[in-house]
């Protein structure tokens, strides 16, 4: 069905569902939905029913949205707002969302903000048109957010333009001729970073993730120069499992060489996305290495980001639905499940998973309405991965604290800024609560407040208990005052030399530049230090050569190299890993609903999607395949 047939259909059925007393303005295709513009938003609001049937009618995503005649201009609409509510209500932010109509006005005593029974935010409405939501302000504030959400702002026009683009692509006219499914190994296969796959049928060529290999100098991009990928102007669109650099890291390239299409992406990856891959550039610019793209092509990026919630499956071309499930590794972490045809085949590629409810998150999902295909992450399917259980971890780390604090020593972790710093951040807070370890201060370096100011702007995302423990006890465990942010050279060095025992968190995790190579150097050669690894080491990193017990290493300092004698007592707790063990990508598979009919193995070294892939076969009797890097799989 094209544009035209659709909006016929839209007009047909809004007649049989909504009264004429509802006017409506205009209807158009804008990214994933149909856009209904309409001057009597409230009615709609009113009767939630309206959109259902609609949404049902017409099997696809609905929005509607204020006639664009009754808003007013955003700096004017501002303005207004700040002059209504007193300023007792305490205002953090005030952000616009073009696509509902609707404006968020964060404070720190919303009752005050929305005023006797709603009567404040019904004299915003009156004037500026925009529909006014409040809320409480997030408890630490991100600079991250606040920066996207205000760049936003400034290319209203230019993404509506764009949603429209998108919106005519998704719904254009297909031909009944015989159609296929086949997927293209970019990168991290049979390996862990640069993770990137193609989907290909006879309609659509879809891109799943697109990473960076951080730990290698010269593959570190995924293959997107084959025939497959070209041009990359003739892609449909980009669908990001999660922010870590090895999924994202390569995102903005795509824009540097041509890419103008959508990226499918949950709301927390788009912000944590952004963080890293300035993070990235940073890193590069500080070590004087050569960048592959700018932070202009990060704002492009985050432009084209369309972000979806769990649960919403949504078009995102002429023949392929995605809806994302929680894959239960960082905040918005997804599995990306692919409905191709109507029917013809379904796909699902889980990005990181950990089948495991965490101090953070929920354990990922297996249930879906239909899969004949999987695509399992491997990273610890070797017969020997078994990682301790969590509680057990805890407990490790506790006894090593306790040993390292009683010598005089320091303990340094080395964590990536998003998902284990956190986890150890609540343990760590736990235990001293708990008086199980002294009270002794533990500083954060690099991102890791940024990262944590994101995940409690959208605590939706976080586990049940943990929710339930900072929104309705009022206990928020990142806020505990052991937790000390450093944020510069100066405080570093004066760290470095305080005598005192005191645990650092600092980025980046494989030790591969970042504020952590500071601390390295000035406390491996004590060995009254300790160094626990928390996250998994790729081969090639720094980390993984001091896990494997190296004597000695060679950094480079202002890109001259000088070598480190290791002294300090080096100790890996494996049970925080946001990844599956061995185990828990069994029970993933099989409890696995509906069960696939075949199942293939990425991310993960050689060896270990051998491993997995050969069990799986034999316990479940599925066909399993490990592709290599630029092997294409046809599935029908
Ligand atoms: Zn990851
Ligand atoms: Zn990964």
């Amino acid at each position: 069905m094209n544009t035209e047939d659709i909006i016929k259909e839209v007009k047909k059925l809004i007649k049989t569902i909504i009264p004429p007393s509802i006017e409506i303005t205009n209807i158009e295709l804008e990214g994933p939905d149909i856009a209904i513009y309409t001057k009597n938003i409230e009615e709609f609001a009113n009767n939630n029913d309206i959109v259902r049937q609609l949404a049902q009618g017409l099997r696809r995503r609905v929005a509607i949205r204020p006639d664009p005649s009754l808003l007013i201009e955003t700096d004017r609409a501002e303005t207004e707002i700040r002059e209504i509510i007193p300023n007792e209500a305490e205002i953090t932010d005030i952000y616009f969302s073009p696509d509902s109509g609707e404006v968020s006005i964060e404070a720190l005593s919303p009752g005050l903000a929305i005023g006797k029974h709603g009567s404040t935010l019904n004299e915003i409405k009156k004037r500026i048109g925009w529909a006014p939501k409040v809320v409480r302000s997030p408890p630490i504030p991100s600079k991250t957010i606040r920066e996207i959400r205000g760049y936003l702002r400034t290319v209203i026009d230019e993404r509506r333009t764009f949603l429209r683009r998108i919106g005519r692509k998704i719904y254009k006219d297909i031909s009944d001729e015989e159609n296929y499914v086949r997927l293209t190994a970019l990168g991290g296969y049979r390996e862990v970073g640069r993770s990137c796959t193609l989907i290909t049928t006879r309609h659509s060529k879809v891109m799943v993730d697109c990473g960076v290999n951080v730990g290698s100098e010269e593959n570190g991009s995924p293959y997107l120069n084959v025939p497959e990928a070209l041009p990359l102007e003739k892609l449909d669109c980009v669908v990001i499992t999660h922010a870590h650099l090895d999924h994202a890291g390569l995102v903005p390239l795509l824009f540097k060489y041509g890419y103008d299409g959508p990226i499918y992406l949950t709301p927390p990856t788009r912000d944590m996305m952004s963080l890293l891959q300035l993070d990235y550039l940073k890193v590069a610019v500080g070590e004087g290495r050569k960048t592959p793209f700018e932070s202009v092509h990060i704002r492009e990026a985050i432009k084209h980001c369309i972000t979806l919630r769990y649960g919403d499956t949504t078009d995102i071309t002429s023949d392929i639905r995605l809806t994302f499930q929680n894959a239960g590794h960082i905040l918005g972490s997804a599995i990306a499940h692919f409905h191709v045809g109507d029917g013809l085949h379904n796909v699902a590629i889980t990005g990181d998973i950990k089948y495991e409810k965490t101090w953070l998150f929920n354990a990922a999902v297996n249930k879906f309405p239909r899969l004949e295909t999987l695509i399992v992450e491997s990273t610890y399917g070797g017969h020997k991965d078994f990682q301790p259980h969590r509680k057990e971890s805890a407990q490790q780390l506790k006894r090593i604290i306790n040993q390292t604090i009683s010598k005089n020593g320091k303990i340094l972790i080395p964590v990536f800024a998003v998902g284990r710093s956190q986890e150890v951040m609540i343990v760590l807070e736990q235990l001293m609560r708990l008086n199980e370890i002294p009270k002794v201060k533990v500083y954060l370096d690099g991102m890791i407040m940024e990262a944590t100011a994101i995940h409690t702007a959208y605590p939706e995302y976080l586990n049940n208990q943990l929710r339930t423990q900072i929104f309705q006890r009022g206990e928020n465990p990142f806020l505990s005052d052991i937790f000390v942010h450093i944020d510069n050279a100066e405080k570093r060095e004066k760290l470095c030399d305080d005598p005192d025992p005191c645990i650092i968190l600092a980025t980046s995790g494989m030790l591969n530049g970042g504020p952590v190579m500071e601390y390295f150097k000035a406390m491996a050669p004590d060995k009254k230090n300790t160094f626990v690894f928390v996250g998994y080491q790729a081969e090639g990193t720094l980390g993984r050569k001091i896990q494997k017990g190296a004597k000695e290493v060679q950094i480079r300092e202002k890109g001259k190299p000088i070598n480190v004698g290791i002294k300090f007592n080096v100790e890996t707790c494996d049970g925080f890993s946001g990844h599956s063990d061995r185990k828990q990508l069994l029970n993933f598979i099989y409890n696995l609903n509906p069960k696939p009919e075949r199942v293939l193995m990425c991310h993960g070294e050689e060896s270990k999607c051998l491993d997995l892939a050969s069990t799986i076969h034999q316990k479940y009797n599925v066909e399993t395949r490990t592709p290599m890097n630029l092997e294409t799989l046809r599935f029908v």
